[in-house]
């Protein structure tokens, strides 16, 4: 049964002008030592110092699973809602509350299975929120089960003889949708190329979908080794517009330089399997934002009982 939550930050508003990484953090994560959560909460807090987003001006919206744990762990507002709906969640929010950062945390079983509706409409109602999809291969909270991204025939307690099927891509995906505006992939196992894509992803305006591929060592250990050992099956997308992370250089000989307004390109890279990509694949801010279309002025409390009133007197008898 899933459980509904809602933390209340502790920080007031003459706090501290200045807060540090430190500061957006307000309790230990509880996960799995070595899982790639911890990685991916340190990038989220430095870059919430970067910008200085004030606790009180933010929240953050998470569905169920480990990664979803993360609202208890930021100093935001947060909700940590019921599975596979943290977008109807953060899209409502967004819609009433525009002047607040909304920042959605989901895993793969949440956003690609339960969750798919609303991610496929999310993606083309293009809301201005930063959307992050903890991509481990599998159902850990609920102790190692089949989801749509496990590879094909890998073993869970779900398919014992293997996934049957070829695994869902949420890239190819998400790039198949239209109005999707802007598609990015990372991993935790490389700091400064994830904290890199989420300061692009947060200063993009419209519906920021980074993928990020998330260690699981409890579940899935194996499944990124390769890419984890051995840097050279890795090849990194690079652009003004998207990532190009100098510190990364020598560590990544494999660099494609990839104009991420390019959907065509973009499709076509998210398709290959020679190697792992990690890069912004997609962006373009001119596609329409739903929450600026549906944004409405705001009004008295007079002119909206003026409306009422108007209203209830085309029905008087
Ligand atoms: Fe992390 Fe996997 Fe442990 Fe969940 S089960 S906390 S994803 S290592």
């Amino acid at each position: 049964m899933s459980s509904i939550a809602i933390s209340l930050l502790d920080v007031a508003e003459d706090a501290s002008p200045c807060l540090a990484a430190e500061d957006y953090q307000t309790r230990e994560g509880k996960w799995c030592a070595g899982c790639g959560d911890f990685g991916a909460l340190n990038a989220v807090k430095r870059l919430l110092a970067k910008e200085q987003l004030r606790p009180e001006k933010m929240a953050f919206i998470s569905g169920i699973g480990c990664s979803s744990r993360f609202p208890h762990y930021v100093n935001a507002y947060g909700f940590h809602g019921i599975h596979g709906r943290a977008l109807t969640i953060a899209t409502g929010l967004k819609l009433t509350r525009p002047e607040l950062d909304v920042f959605v945390v989901m895993g793969d079983g949440d956003c690609t299975s339960i969750g798919a509706g609303h991610w496929i409409h999310a993606t083309r109602y293009n809301p201005n929120l930063t959307v992050l999809m903890l991509d481990n291969n599998i159902y850990g909270l609920t102790k190692k089960q089949t989801s749509p991204t496990t590879p094909q025939g890998y073993t869970s307690f779900t398919t014992p003889r293997g996934s049957y099927l070829p695994a869902l891509d949420p890239l190819q995906a998400t790039l198949g949708v239209s109005n999707a505006s802007f598609v990015a992939q990372t991993a935790d196992w490389v700091p400064a190329h994830l904290y890199a894509t989420l300061q692009v992803a947060y200063a993009h305006k419209g519906f920021s979908f980074v993928r990020i591929l998330q260690r699981c060592p409890k579940f899935t250990a194996d499944v990124f080794a390769d890419n984890v050992k051995n840097p050279d099956n890795t090849e990194l997308l690079v652009h003004k517009e998207g990532v190009d992370e100098p510190s990364l250089e020598k560590l990544f000989k494999a660099r494609r330089e990839h104009d991420p307004k390019d959907i065509d390109q973009a499709r076509s890279l998210a398709q290959k399997t020679d190697k792992l990509r990690l890069g912004v694949f997609f962006r373009n801010e001119s596609f329409p934002v739903y929450d600026e279309i549906r944004a409405v002025s705001p009004v008295s409390a007079e002119e909206k009982v003026r409306r009422l009133n108007k209203e209830f007197d085309r029905y008087a008898v």
